[in-house]
C-alpha cells in the first residue's frame, strides 16, 4: 500500500501526565503567569476591553464616552453614512457571503470593481483583494520564496511577515531597523549565493510610527536585482500629499517597487487584505497563493465598505492633510510636555515611550480614568525599556481632545515614574 506520506520516524517516548490537557499547554500557562503577576500588583488588565457604540473618535465603555487613540480609522471614515448605504445596497444585489473561493465561483464584479480601483489609486498595473490582512502577507512571502531565496525583513516588521517567512522556507536575515547601509553591505557580500532575493519592510511602522527611506531601498534592490515589497497597512491613506502611501511620499514612481501589500482594515474601514503591483506577480498570487485561493471570497459588506472608503478618500484628499496636521500637532504638543516619542515622526501613529511594561500599563489604566484611550505595548512586542502607550491619530480628533490627551499621558506618565521624567 506504500507509505503513508507524513509520518515521523520513531524517538523517544514522551511520557507526562495531562499530555491531552489545554492547562499544561505553554500558551495556557503564559497567560496564567501574567494573571497572577498582574494580579498581585492590582494591576487592571487593559486589553480586551469590552466597547459598546462607536460615535465618531469616541466609543462608549462602561457608562462613560472614551477619546479613543487605538483605532485604525486613520480618515475618519467607519462612521460615514455613504459606507452603510453603499454595504445595504450591495448586500441586496449579491447577499452576505462570497459564498465560494473566487477561482470557483465566488468572483464577484464587486471584487474586480474594487481590485480595479485599489490598482488605479496605486498606481499599479493589478491588485488582488483577499479576506485577511494577516494572511495575505503570510500567502504573498511564502507563494513567492523558498528554500534557495534568501528574504531581508526589517526587524521591526509586523508578525505576518516573519510568518510568511517561516512557511516559505527561504533564508531569513533581520535587517537592523531602517539601516539601508548594513543591507547593502550585506547584499554585496551574499546576493550571489542565492536565487531570489525579497526584501520586505513597512511603509509606516506601527509600532514606532516613523518611515523607510524608499528612494535608498529601490536603489539597492534594484542594483542587486532583488524584489521589493512594502507593507502599507499603516501608510495607505496616511502618506503622500493624496494618501497614496510611500510612494508618493518618497516621489518614487509606484512600478519600481516589485509589490505593494495592505489591508482593507485601517484607512478604508473594512476586513481585509490587497496586494497590488505589475500583472505578472499579481497572476501568480491570483492562481497560486494559498491564503487566497483555498480561501473564500472577501465578504459583500466588507467589499462594499471597501471600495466606498477608497471612493471617498480619492474624492476627499483633504482628509489627509487635516490627519496630517493633527498628528503633527498631537507628536508637537508631546514634545513640549517633555515626552520621549521614541521614532515618531508625525504620521498618524505616536509611540510615547514609558520606559518599562509595568508602568506603562499602569499609565495606560490611568489615561483611561481621564477618558482616553490608549494601549500599552510591553514586552515582547517591544523591548521592555521601550514599552510604550501608543497613539493612533484619527482625522476627526478635535484640537481640543488632541491636547488633552497629551496632557492627561504627560501627567500620568509622569505619576508612574515613566521614562521621560
Ligand atoms: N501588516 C501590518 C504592518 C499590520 O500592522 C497589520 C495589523 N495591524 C497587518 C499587516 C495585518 O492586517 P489585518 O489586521 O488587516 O489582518
Amino acid at each position: 500500500a506504500g507509505t503513508p506520506r507524513g509520518v515521523v520516524p520513531p524517538g523517544p517516548a514522551k511520557a507526562g501526565p495531562g499530555r491531552a490537557d489545554f492547562t499544561t499547554h505553554p500558551g495556557y500557562r503564559q497567560v496564567a503567569v501574567a494573571r497572577s503577576a498582574a494580579a498581585a500588583l492590582d494591576l487592571a488588565n487593559p486589553f480586551f476591553r469590552e466597547t459598546g457604540a462607536v460615535e465618531g473618535t469616541r466609543v462608549r465603555i462602561g457608562d462613560r464616552w472614551i477619546e479613543n487613540f487605538s483605532g485604525y480609522d486613520y480618515l475618519s471614515i467607519n462612521g460615514d453614512p455613504r459606507l452603510a448605504a453603499a454595504v445595504g445596497t450591495a448586500v441586496a444585489e449579491f447577499g452576505v457571503s462570497a459564498r465560494a473561493s473566487r477561482l470557483v465561483g465566488g468572483d464577484l464584479s464587486l471584487h474586480r470593481k474594487l481590485e480595479t480601483g485599489l490598482a488605479r489609486f496605486l498606481g499599479t498595473e493589478a491588485a488582488l483583494a483577499t479576506v485577511s490582512g494577516h494572511a495575505t502577507n503570510l500567502a504573498a512571502i511564502r507563494t513567492l520564496t523558498g528554500p534557495g531565496d534568501v528574504v531581508l525583513v526589517d526587524s521591526f516588521a509586523h508578525n505576518s511577515v516573519f510568518e510568511g517567512l517561516r512557511a516559505s522556507g527561504a533564508d531569513h536575515v533581520s535587517v537592523p531597523h531602517n539601516d539601508c547601509a548594513w543591507l547593502e553591505d550585506w547584499l554585496s557580500r551574499n546576493r550571489e549565493r542565492y536565487d531570489r532575493v525579497l526584501i520586505v519592510v513597512e511603509g509606516l511602522y506601527s509600532m514606532d510610527g516613523d518611515i523607510p527611506d524608499l528612494a535608498a531601498l529601490v536603489r539597492i534592490k534594484e542594483r542587486f536585482e532583488a524584489w521589493l515589497m512594502v507593507d502599507e497597512a499603516h501608510s495607505v491613506g496616511v502618506l503622500g500629499a493624496t494618501g497614496r502611501g510611500i510612494c508618493e511620499e518618497a516621489g518614487i514612481a509606484p512600478g519600481r517597487v516589485d509589490l505593494l501589500m495592505g489591508t482593507l482594515s485601517k484607512t478604508f474601514c473594512s476586513c481585509g487584505g490587497f496586494l497590488a503591483g505589475s500583472e505578472a506577480v499579481i497572476e501568480i498570487l491570483r492562481h497560486t497563493a494559498p491564503g487566497f485561493v483555498y480561501s473564500v471570497g472577501l465578504s459583500v459588506p466588507n467589499t462594499a465598505a471597501a471600495l466606498t472608503a477608497l471612493e471617498i478618500l480619492e474624492a476627499e484628499p483633504e482628509r489627509v492633510a487635516r490627519l496630517l496636521a493633527r498628528s503633527v500637532r498631537f507628536l508637537d504638543r508631546a514634545k513640549a510636555a517633555g515626552l520621549d516619542c521614541g521614532l515618531g515622526q508625525g504620521y498618524a501613529v505616536v509611540p510615547l515611550i514609558v520606559g518599562d511594561s509595568l508602568k506603562a500599563t499602569l499609565a495606560s489604566n490611568k489615561v483611561f480614568e481621564d477618558g482616553v484611550q490608549a494601549f500599552p505595548i510591553i514586552a515582547p512586542a517591544v523591548p521592555n525599556q521601550k514599552a510604550r502607550l501608543r497613539f493612533f491619530i484619527n482625522a476627526d480628533h478635535s484640537e481640543a481632545a488632541i491636547d488633552a490627551a497629551v496632557a492627561s499621558a504627560a501627567a500620568r506618565i509622569r505619576e508612574v515614574g515613566g521614562a521621560s521624567f
